[in-house]
C-alpha cells in the first residue's frame, strides 16, 4: 500500500484527504478481520448479539480489595467484552435472566430502568410490548434526571424497574426501596443487582466514611457508601420485599456460565411487594 502512496505522489495523483479515508478503511477492515477470526471459535457464546466467539475481552479493575473480600460483580475479570457488541458480563446476565426469566418482552408493560446498561437499552427499546424510560442522577445519561429516593413518578406506575450497581452508591438505602416500592405495581417486579462480598456475613456500612479514599479503601471504590454482605437477601426483606436470589450456577449450571463469560457467583435479586 505504501508504494501505491509513493507511485501516485510521484504522479501527482496523491491527496492528503484520500489517505485519510484510506486509513479509516484498512482500520475497518482490520477490525472485521478481528472479528471474524474472533468469531471462528466456539469457546464462548454472547446471548445479546447471538455470536459464538473463540475470545472474550478482559476488563475491569485489578485490585486485591476484590480478590482478596471475594467481591462478586466488581475487580478484575478474563473474560467481560463480546468483541462483537461490546456487552459486559453483567449485561449478559441481566439479558438471560429478563428473556429467560421474566415476562419483560412478550407482555405489554411499562419499565423503568436507572443506569441503564447500553446493550440491555436496547433491546428493550425494539420491544413493541415496552413502555420504556430509563433515569440517572446525572444529567444527560437517560431519558430522565431521576433521584432514586425521590423518584418524580406516581405511584404503582411500572410493572418492572431494572436496578443494576446503584444501591452501592445510595446513602439513605431505606428511602430509595420506600420509592422504588412506591413506584411499583402491586404485581411489578424489581430487578436489582449489587456487588456482595462473599467473605462478609454481614453488610459492612459505616456512614461517617465519607472522603473518596476511605471509601475505596473500606468498599472497594471511591464513590461506595457500602460493601454488602451475605446477609443481603434477609436485608433487603427488612424493607418490606419478597426475595428471589437468582445465583447463575445453581440455577443454570457452571457449564453454561463459563459459555456465556459470565462472573463466577453472580446473582440478582428478583423482588415482588410483599402482599
Ligand atoms: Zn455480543
Amino acid at each position: 500500500m505504501t508504494k501505491l502512496v509513493t507511485a501516485l505522489k510521484k504522479i501527482g495523483l496523491y491527496k492528503p484527504c484520500k489517505y485519510v479515508y484510506l486509513n479509516v478503511y484498512l482500520s475497518l477492515r482490520g477490525q472485521a478481520n478481528k472479528i471474524l477470526i474472533l468469531k471462528h471459535g466456539n469457546t464462548y457464546h454472547c446471548n445479546i448479539c447471538n455470536s459464538n466467539l473463540s475470545k472474550m475481552y478482559p476488563f475491569g479493575i485489578n485490585d486485591d480489595f476484590f480478590v482478596q473480600n471475594i467481591v462478586i460483580g466488581g475487580g478484575y475479570r478474563d473474560h467481560v467484552i463480546c468483541p462483537v457488541c461490546n456487552s459486559t458480563d453483567r449485561e449478559r446476565l441481566v439479558y438471560y435472566f429478563l428473556e429467560k426469566h421474566t415476562s419483560i418482552f412478550s407482555d405489554k408493560c411499562k419499565v423503568l430502568h436507572f443506569a441503564p446498561e447500553r446493550n440491555i437499552e436496547r433491546k428493550l427499546r425494539k420491544s413493541n410490548n415496552c413502555d420504556y424510560i430509563t433515569g440517572d442522577i446525572v444529567p444527560g445519561r437517560a431519558d430522565c434526571v431521576v433521584d432514586i429516593t425521590n423518584i418524580q413518578f406516581t405511584d404503582e406506575t411500572f410493572d418492572y424497574i431494572i436496578c443494576n450497581h446503584v444501591m452501592e452508591h445510595i446513602t439513605n438505602e431505606e428511602l430509595a426501596f420506600s420509592e422504588l416500592k412506591r413506584v411499583l405495581k402491586p404485581t411489578g417486579k424489581l430487578i436489582l443487582s449489587v456487588p456482595v462480598c462473599l467473605s462478609n456475613p454481614e453488610t459492612y456500612e459505616d456512614l461517617t466514611i465519607i472522603s473518596p479514599e476511605l471509601r475505596l479503601k473500606h468498599f472497594g471504590q471511591e464513590d461506595h457508601v457500602r460493601l454488602y454482605g451475605l446477609d443481603i437477601k434477609i436485608r433487603l426483606e427488612k424493607y418490606g420485599l419478597k426475595i428471589d436470589e437468582y445465583i447463575f450456577d445453581e440455577m443454570e449450571g457452571v457449564e453454561l456460565r463459563e459459555k456465556y463469560g459470565l462472573i463466577k457467583g453472580d446473582r440478582l435479586y428478583y423482588c415482588s411487594k410483599e402482599v
